[in-house]
C-alpha cells in the first residue's frame, strides 16, 4: 500500500495506521492517549493530520492508510485544533506539569507555554483540587493531574490484565479510580506498575517520588 506523507513516498503493509506511517518515516505527530503498547483509543485528538480529500483533520492514530493518500502532518487546521485541546488540558491542572512528563513535553514541541503563563490564563477556569491517595504502598495517585487519556486503565486492562482500575466521571470531572472506589488494597491491583509508566502526567507515580517532593 502506497501512500505519501508530507511529501515523503511511503509503502505500508495494510492494516498499518497514519499515525504508524508518519513515525516510520521518522516525522513527529503529537499524542497524548496514545502508547504504541495499548490498542488505539482516539480520544485526545491531539494527533490530527491533514488528508487530502477528507472533510476535515483525521486522528491519525485510528485511521488506517488508503492506497494513493496524501497526508501532511503540518496541517494549520490540525495543528490549531491539537494546540488549543493541549492548552486546554494544560488550564484545568492546578500547576505546571514537571518538565519530564509527557505532557510538557508535547506542550514544548507545539510550541505552548506549560508554565502557567499567557497560555494557561487564556483559558483561565476552574482548575482541579489536589487530591492525593497514598494508600498504595508503592504507587501514589495525584488525581488532579489526571487529564482523562485513559492510558493507564487500559494498561492495566491490556499488559497486565488486573482490571483494577476504572475511568470514573465526566467532562471536567473525570479521572481514574482504584478498586471501584475502595482504593488499591480493594482492588486487584499486583503492583506492576504498568500504569505508572504509562502516565503522561504522573497522576500516577512512584509514591516515593511524591513523598520526596512533599517533604521539600
Ligand atoms: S500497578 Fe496495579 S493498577 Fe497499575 S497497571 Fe499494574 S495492576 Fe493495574
Amino acid at each position: 500500500m502506497r501512500l505519501t506523507v508530507d511529501g515523503v513516498a511511503l509503502e505500508v503493509p495494510p492494516g498499518t495506521t497514519v499515525l504508524e506511517a508518519a513515525r516510520s518515516a521518522g516525522l513527529w505527530v503529537p499524542t497524548l492517549c496514545f502508547d504504541d503498547r495499548l490498542a488505539p483509543f482516539g480520544a485526545c485528538r491531539v494527533c490530527l493530520v491533514g488528508v487530502e480529500g477528507a472533510r476535515g483533520p483525521v486522528a491519525s492514530c485510528t485511521t488506517h492508510c488508503r492506497e494513493g493518500m496524501v497526508v501532511h502532518t503540518q496541517d494549520a487546521l490540525a495543528g490549531r485544533i491539537a494546540r488549543n485541546v493541549v492548552e486546554l488540558v494544560l488550564s484545568e491542572l492546578p500547576a505546571p506539569p514537571a518538565a519530564h512528563t509527557e505532557l510538557a513535553q508535547v506542550a514544548a514541541r507545539l510550541g505552548l507555554d506549560a508554565t502557567g503563563g499567557p497560555a494557561a490564563q487564556r483559558w483561565a477556569g476552574a482548575v482541579h483540587e489536589q487530591s492525593h491517595d497514598h494508600r498504595h504502598p508503592y504507587l501514589a495517585f495525584q488525581h488532579e493531574l489526571c487529564i482523562s487519556c485513559g492510558r493507564c486503565v487500559r494498561a492495566c486492562d491490556e499488559v497486565q490484565g488486573a482490571f483494577a482500575l476504572t475511568a470514573t466521571g465526566r467532562g471536567f470531572h473525570a479521572n481514574v479510580t482504584a478498586g471501584l472506589g475502595h482504593g488499591f488494597a480493594e482492588s486487584s491491583c499486583v503492583s506492576c506498575g504498568a500504569c505508572a509508566d504509562t502516565c503522561p502526567t504522573d497522576a500516577i507515580t512512584e509514591r516515593f517520588l511524591v513523598e520526596l517532593e512533599e517533604t521539600r
